[in-house]
């Protein structure tokens, strides 16, 4: 099963030339989730070749225009490209009020049903669920309410031990139940015993999402031992004291975090437009946590 997540933006507050504020694209299982909706979005979708009418279901982490400013852009389009089928937001309460007043403005009656659901940012809770994946809220402390989001993958089927099959003549049409892991009595009495034909799954991957935020123990315990961790990173650690006033952290304290939730990989992203070129933020991070990445756009990392 896919599970990878492209970057479609990583700059904090302002684009600079040759890098945009916030989005992320989502792919498990071939469907879609965009995370944070920054000004540009369509023009990064367009620029890597995504299809933005794939993506079903849109996370807003919280009311900061560097995440999403480029919505009511990416709901227009979709609108006059002939879109029927639902979208889903997750998002705080105030942007249906804020979407709904551009809409009113600019006499757009869409063609297609919005379906919301709220984000809480005082709790962690289960906001989503289907086949493939759940979806955590990760408390976040931030100037606003501000709210990060765990992907994790649900159990895999089991696995088919094709080449015994076969040799043993099972039935084809058993396979899907040998997936599910069940044991089959055969009607001659024979008896087809799962373990024999199936080995176990991969165990389900996570995929957290922290950005904007201080670094804060409150978030930890729903990101330990996260497969991924995206963590903002606005600013070297010697402007830890404007991280604080600011509430962002320091490529540091990203990997201190990474650290202590015992993540396996780190993403960092969110980077002060003060910052020319990323190195010295990837070095410091990496002094502190090896396995670190920079979140640079059009970049997809399997997760
Ligand atoms: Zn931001
Ligand atoms: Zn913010």
């Amino acid at each position: 099963m896919t599970f990878e997540v492209t970057i479609l933006g990583s700059s904090s507050a302002t684009p600079i030339f040759n890098r945009n504020p916030t989005s992320q694209l989502l792919n498990c299982n071939e469907k879609f989730y965009l995370i944070d909706c920054a000004e540009g979005t369509q023009q990064q979708l367009i620029k890597f070749g995504l299809k933005a009418s794939k993506i079903d279901y849109v996370f807003i982490s919280h009311l900061h225009g560097d995440h999403y400013f480029g919505l009511i852009g990416l709901l227009s389009s979709l609108h006059l490209n002939g879109r029927i089928k639902p979208l889903h937001i997750f998002c705080p309460q105030a942007l249906q009020e804020i979407l709904e007043l551009q809409f009113k403005h600019s006499d757009t009656h869409l063609k297609y049903e919005l379906i919301y659901t709220f984000t809480d940012a005082t709790k962690s809770e289960v906001i989503f669920e289907n086949n493939d994946v759940t979806v955590e809220t990760i408390v976040l402390n931030h100037r606003i309410p501000c709210t990060g989001f765990k992907f994790t993958e649900k159990k895999r089927l089991r696995k088919l031990l094709i080449d015994k099959l076969e040799q043993d003549q099972v039935p084809v049409e058993l396979y899907p139940l040998l997936k599910r892991g069940v044991d089959l009595d055969l009607p001659n009495g024979d008896v087809i015993k799962n373990l024999d034909y199936t080995t176990d799954s991969a165990e389900p991957k996570s995929y957290a999402y922290c950005s904007d935020t201080l670094m804060d123990e409150v978030y930890f315990e729903t990101i330990k031992g996260c497969d991924t961790l995206y963590h903002e990173a606005t600013f070297l650690h010697e402007m830890l004291e404007r991280a604080k006033e600011t509430h962002h952290t320091t490529a540091l304290q990203a990997a201190e975090v990474a650290n202590i939730v015992g993540a396996k990989h780190l993403l960092i992203g969110h980077f002060s437009s003060r910052y020319k070129t990323l190195v010295e933020l990837l070095d410091e991070a990496k002094s502190v946590f090896t396995n670190t990445d920079l979140a640079i756009e059009g970049i997809t990392f399997k997760i």
